[in-house]
C-alpha cells in the first residue's frame, strides 16, 4: 500500500493486431476470455489467436443465462434475467491480455459483457467494479486494493504434498520447486508478489500481491486464481481456493485490502486513513468511508462470502472475521485497520477479512466502495474499535451466520441496491436464494463436497 495511487488506467494504446502479434511471438496460440460470475465461479470462452482482434473489436457472443448460473451449474432465473432468450457481446480488455506462463500456449484476458447494441450489459459485474472507481474519482478520490490469495494443495488421491506444520519451513522445503514455479510465473506474467507463505490449514499457502486499483485488482486476483491452478496441475496437484475445506477446520479467506486517497491536480495524493487528527490517525473522511463499510458488511456478506461453504468458515476464533466490528491490526475483526508503518505511515490501509474466494472479486470490491462513499456521504463515524479477540467481549455484534440473513441483509441495503442497479442486484440475489435453498440443510460434509474444486 505504499505508492500513491497512479492515474486511472487507460484502455490499451496498442492496437488489437498489435497485441495479437505480440502474443504470437510469444507463442500464444489461443486466448482464454475470462470473466467471473456472480456465484463466483470464473468461466471462459475462448478464440484462436488470429481471431483476437476480430473479437476485441466485435465481441464473442455469449448468452446471459450465465448470470443466473450457480455454483453447481445448475441455473435459476431473477425478475430480469435467466431463460434460455438473448444474446451479449463478450469483449477482452486487451490492456490485461498476457500469456500464461503455465499454459503455454496460451494467453488470458479479462472480458466485459456488453449488449448486441453496444451500450454495457447491466449485469456485467467488471464494468459495475469500474463504475464505483469512476464514483469515487469524481469525487476527487481514488482507491488502491489488492486481494490476499489463500490456497489449499492437495495431490489428486486426497493427500496432502506436505505434512509440514502450519507456517513451517518444512512446507516451503517440500514443496520449494511448487512454490518456486508458482513466483515464476506470477512475475513473468508481469505481477509483483509481495509474500508467499504456509498458512495454517494442513496443505494450506498463501499469496499477497502489489495493491492497484479496484478493477485492477479484481483481474490480478483472477489471475493469481488461474496461475495457481495451472502451476499445481502442472505439478500433479490441485488447488482450492473454496472458503471451507474441510468441515471445522480453518478456511481459505480472500480479504480485501484497500485504501481510500484524495485526489488533486495541485497536490500529490493524500492516504485518507493516515495522517489526520482521529484514532490511529485517521482522517475524518477516511473513518467515515471505513464506517460506510462497517455498516454495509452484514449485506456485503452476499457479494464477498457468497458462498454455500462461506459460512462454514465465518465462524468465531477462525480469524475469519467473523464479526462486525474493526479494530488496529485485530485479525478477529470483520475490519482490520492496519496502521502506517512509523517510517511509511502512507502503508496504512483497511483490510476487510470476511471474504473469501467464493466471491466475485468484481463484485466485492465495488461494493465496498459503494458503501465507503455511502459512509463518506453521511459523515459516518466509526463505533469504539475492539481489541482482542470479539468472542470473548461483550455485545459485539455477529456478521449473518447463515445464507439467508446475509441474503435479507442484502436486499435490504438501499446503497448496494442503488449501486449495482436494479438488474445486477436482483440477479445476485436471486442466485443466492437458490444457492440456500439448494443446500439448505445438508450437512457440512456435503456443502464442502460439493464445492470444494468450483471457484
Ligand atoms: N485462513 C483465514 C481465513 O479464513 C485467515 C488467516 C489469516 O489471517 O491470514 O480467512
Ligand atoms: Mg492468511
Amino acid at each position: 500500500m505504499a505508492q500513491p495511487p497512479e492515474p486511472p488506467a487507460q484502455p490499451s494504446e496498442e492496437h488489437p493486431r498489435v497485441t495479437a502479434a505480440r502474443l504470437g511471438g510469444e507463442g500464444v496460440v489461443g486466448v482464454a476470455l475470462g470473466w467471473v460470475d456472480n456465484a463466483g465461479v470464473g468461466r471462459v470462452k475462448a478464440v484462436p489467436l488470429a481471431r483476437l482482434a476480430d473479437a476485441a473489436d466485435q465481441g464473442v457472443g455469449m448468452s446471459p443465462v450465465f448470470d443466473t448460473f450457480l455454483v453447481d451449474d445448475s441455473m435459476t432465473s431473477g425478475r430480469w434475467l435467466g431463460g434460455p432468450d438473448g444474446d451479449l457481446r463478450l469483449l477482452p480488455d486487451l490492456s490485461r491480455a498476457v500469456a500464461l506462463a503455465a499454459q503455454p500456449g496460451w494467453a488470458w484476458a479479462p472480458a466485459d459483457r456488453y449488449r448486441q447494441d453496444g451500450t454495457p450489459h447491466p449485469a456485467c459485474q467488471r464494468q459495475f467494479a469500474a463504475r464505483m472507481a469512476e464514483r469515487a474519482a469524481a469525487r476527487g478520490l481514488a482507491l488502491r486494493a489488492a486481494y490476499e490469495t489463500e490456497w489449499i494443495v492437495q495431490r489428486p488421491d486426497g493427500g496432502y504434498p506436505t505434512d509440514g506444520p502450519a507456517y513451517g519451513m518444512n512446507r516451503l522445503t517440500d514443496l520449494s520447486d511448487y512454490l518456486r514455479d508458482i513466483l515464476s510465473a506470477l512475475a513473468e506474467q508481469g505481477l509483483t508478489v509481495q509474500q508467499i507463505h504456509p498458512e495454517y490449514a494442513e496443505g494450506q499457502f498463501e499469496v499477497s500481491v502489489a495493491p492497484e486499483g479496484p478493477v485492477g485488482a479484481a483481474d490480478t486476483a483472477v489471475l493469481v486464481r488461474h496461475t495457481l491452478r495451472a502451476v499445481s496441475a502442472a505439478h500433479g496437484l490441485r488447488a482450492s481456493f473454496a472458503p471451507a475445506f474441510a468441515p471445522g477446520g480453518v478456511g481459505s479467506g480472500a480479504h480485501l485490502h484497500l485504501s481510500v486517497w484524495r485526489t488533486g491536480p495541485d497536490a500529490a495524493p493524500q492516504n485518507l486513513l493516515t495522517g489526520g487528527p482521529g484514532r490511529h490517525g485517521l482522517t475524518a473522511q477516511g473513518e467515515a468511508f471505513l464506517a460506510g463499510v462497517l455498516a454495509e458488511l452484514p449485506a456485503l456478506l452476499a457479494l464477498g462470502a457468497p458462498g454455500p461453504s462461506s459460512h462454514l468458515r465465518l465462524v468465531p476464533s477462525h480469524w475469519a472475521g467473523a464479526f462486525q466490528c474493526w479494530g488496529p491490526e485485530n485479525r478477529e475483526a470483520a475490519l482490520r485497520l492496519v496502521p502506517g508503518l512509523p517510517d511509511r505511515p502512507e502503508s496504512a490501509n483497511a483490510e476487510v477479512k470476511c471474504f473469501d474466494g467464493a466471491a466475485n472479486p468484481y463484485l466485492a470490491v465495488g461494493g465496498v466502495i459503494a458503501a465507503g462513499l455511502a459512509g463518506m456521504d453521511a459523515g459516518a463515524v466509526l463505533p469504539p474499535e475492539v481489541r482482542g479477540d470479539p468472542a470473548s467481549a461483550d455485545g459485539v455484534p455477529r456478521l449473518p451466520t447463515g445464507p439467508e440473513q446475509a441474503l435479507a441483509a442484502f436486499e435490504a441495503s438501499a446503497v448496494l441496491r442503488e449501486a449495482l442497479g436494479e438488474v445486477l442486484h436482483d440477479t445476485v440475489a436471486a442466485v443466492r436464494r437458490a444457492e440456500a435453498a439448494a443446500f439448505a440443510g445438508q450437512p457440512p460434509e456435503a456443502v464442502i463436497a460439493a464445492t470444494r474444486w468450483r471457484y
